[in-house]
């Protein structure tokens, strides 16, 4: 008789259970990490059919599906949303004024000739012929902030919830909503693994922004030491170098730290959606700092063609990698540009660059303006489209990045 687990006998169940486990397990690894003759692209469309059909769905529709809620103008044609993955890169508190207009005369007036050697060359040369920078008020651009305190926590909230938030301070604790990287562990057709949906932050409230329980997705924020597993001296060196450095402001590390633990992950484990959150501009905007703000603004330059140069030299993974990089409010003017926040004029614009294999192929975006009103909430609808799902929230997918035709 079967006992009440539905085994013949316990050591019959016992080794069952074992038989069971040891061919689920190399079942596994075959389907998503050990099979060495397959590239990465069969392994993940191998995973969605996989998925797809332990779903009950059909497989050969899914790359080619476009989801419900998707724009009719986009769905034409489609980035195979099986292999994508996203890289979005913010920098505190970087001013459009610095993107677009170089040193402010204002404020850089005491500077040498070494301080105001120009910066920001990369982004606004190479990267800026493979895709789009937006966010120029010279040019009548309008990016915006999504919330009504233009300061940080808020901002980072509104964006992984794709809708403005309570929160109105750095002091509001945890976002009460399921958020973007949260989703991506969670959707149909998403399912990624904790490991494959990552944060790394220079700022360690951050956590508070990207996963309303905490535990779902790989978080590192902070100068805390990042662990994955991974017992590389490279990662030791990194963990070692950050707790002797610490900055002079409070409940971080510096930049370059954040940089270098992205870049290791970035190589060991190709995430699927990966958030690099930079910190030390605005700390020294805080400051009034003028010439190491513009120093930090020079590494975001340098760290984003590094990154760009790396994820290009990663082949198939480079190839359907989607790069953003935005700010999460900008400063004041003149002697205001220290601050930021609703009483402070002009902090509310931010800006925001964007590329893929798609946008290399639009010479035009070099050109112009988005045409239309951009904002945070945008973000997140752009990546689940990217990834396939249905976009949420009232913001709208920037189709630059997706639809092969305007
Ligand atoms: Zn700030």
């Amino acid at each position: 008789m079967p006992n009440k687990h539905g085994c013949l006998s316990r050591s019959r169940c016992v080794l069952l259970v074992f038989t069971c486990a040891v061919l689920l397990s190399a079942t596994f690894a075959l389907a998503f990490s050990g099979s060495r003759n397959k590239s990465k692209i069969e392994q993940l469309r191998a995973r969605v059919e996989a998925q797809s059909l332990a779903q009950g769905r059909t497989p050969a529709s899914l790359a080619s599906s476009i989801p419900s809620g998707i724009p009719a103008e986009l769905a034409t044609e489609w980035l195979d949303p099986s292999i994508a993955n996203v890289i979005l890169v913010m920098v505190d508190g970087v001013r459009w004024q610095e993107v677009f207009r170089g040193i402010d005369p204002d404020l850089g007036a005491a500077l040498n000739a070494e301080e105001t050697a120009p910066f920001f060359e990369w982004l606004k040369g190479k990267a800026l012929t493979q895709g789009f920078l937006w966010g120029n008020l010279d040019r009548g651009d309008d990016v915006r902030v999504a919330n009504p305190s233009w300061k940080s926590l808020p901002a980072y909230q509104s964006i992984f919830a794709g809708a403005t938030q309570p929160c109105i301070s750095n002091s509001c604790g945890r976002v009460p909503v399921t958020t973007l990287q949260e989703r991506l562990v969670d959707a149909n057709g998403a399912e990624f693994t904790h490991d494959e949906v990552v944060t790394i932050a220079s700022w360690e409230k951050i956590a508070l922004a990207v996963e309303h329980e905490e535990g779902k997705s790989f978080v590192n924020t902070g100068i805390k030491d990042l662990a994955d597993g991974g017992s590389d001296e490279e990662l030791a060196a990194i963990n070692r170098e950050q707790a002797k450095d610490a900055p002079p402001w409070s409940d971080a590390r510096f930049d370059r730290y954040t940089f270098r633990h992205a870049l290791r992950y970035l190589k060991k484990h190709e995430p699927r959606f990966m958030f690099i959150s930079f910190d030390d501009a605005d700390e020294l905007g805080h400051l009034n700092k003028y010439s190491e703000y513009i120093k930090s603004l020079r590494f975001y330059d340098q760290a984003m063609r590094t990154l760009v140069e790396t994820v290009d030299g990663m082949k198939e993974y480079g190839e359907s990698t989607t790069i953003l990089l935005t700010t999460d409010h900008g400063r004041g003017l003149k002697g205001e540009w220290i601050g930021h926040g609703s009483g402070i004029a002009g902090s509310d614009r931010v800006w925001i660059y964007g590329r893929n294999n798609l946008t290399r192929t639009k010479p035009e975006l070099i050109k112009g303006g988005p045409g239309r009103p951009i904002n945070h909430l945008d973000i997140r609808p752009t990546v689940e489209a990217l990834f396939g799902l249905k976009p949420q929230g009232p913001g709208k997918v920037i189709s630059e990045l997706i639809a092969k035709q305007k």
